[in-house]
């Protein structure tokens, strides 16, 4: 069930969605348009403060957008200006020379500082692979500093352990488990959506330390781990990745 309608915000025109979500979120589609989905226990006055708050951000990246050049590259490249998301929250790229390959948090930016040599032409094959491998790498260290704990907690409810947790981007998979090892890897892309989405691939894969097969017993099991997984999994499912 959703409710949507279109706002105007300091002139600029929002697409309002009231949905099943946890949180406010807000972002700038390829095509210009501003689009803000909520909670429904959210009231409109505070969706409204909110995206007036981002004004200057959506003002700046609505402007970036009508750049002909960017509108040429928008299919694949990733250049400033571009929105990145992490942990669901939405973020404007700024990639600035920096004396080494980093990446970093700075109010509504997420900044990537990069070497001069890979600064002349940042669409060219070597400058976009640097800048996928810097934001991968921030990434990643954003999932070190939750999995402890995340993991953790849910190893604790569900009553067995992984033997090891490892990170990586994959196409087609959200998490995977080796029951034969214990060893669970969990798709970096996680660390780009709600950390609820996390959070149940986790106790997904710990149930497969139980059951292989996504059987009745299975979602029984998983239930009781994690109940709110369907509200979850349906979150995801217009991201990619599938679960095995
Ligand atoms: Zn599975």
């Amino acid at each position: 069930m959703t409710s949507a309608k279109t706002v105007q915000i300091a002139g600029i025109p929002v697409q309002l969605t009231q949905k099943r979500v946890k949180n406010i979120n807000l972002r700038v589609t390829r095509e210009g348009r501003v689009v803000v989905s909520y909670p429904w226990h959210t009231s409109e006055a505070v969706v409204l403060a909110f995206i007036e708050s981002r004004s200057d951000w959506i003002r700046a990246t609505l402007s970036r957008t009508s750049l002909p050049s960017e509108k040429n590259s928008a299919g694949q490249n990733i250049i400033s200006g571009c929105e990145v998301s992490v942990w669901g929250q939405p973020y404007a790229l700024q990639i600035i020379p920096g004396s080494r390959r980093t990446a970093y948090i700075s109010a509504h930016d997420l900044v990537i500082t990069l070497p001069n040599r890979y600064l002349n032409d940042l669409t060219s094959e070597t400058s976009q692979s640097a800048i996928r491998k810097t934001f991968d790498e921030f990434l990643a260290k954003e999932m070190r500093k939750i999995l402890p704990e995340m993991t953790a907690a849910a190893e604790a409810k569900a009553g067995r352990s992984a033997s090891l947790y490892r990170t990586r981007r994959m196409k087609s998979r959200w998490g995977s488990c080796n029951t034969k090892t214990g060893a669970i890897t969990l798709n970096l892309e996680l660390a780009e959506h709600n950390p609820e989405a996390l959070k149940y691939v986790i106790a997904h894969e710990l149930t497969h330390l139980y059951v292989r097969r996504h059987n009745k017993e299975f979602y029984a099991l998983l239930t009781t781990f994690y109940p709110n997984w369907k509200e979850v999994r349906s979150g995801l499912k217009n991201a990619r990745p599938s679960l095995r």
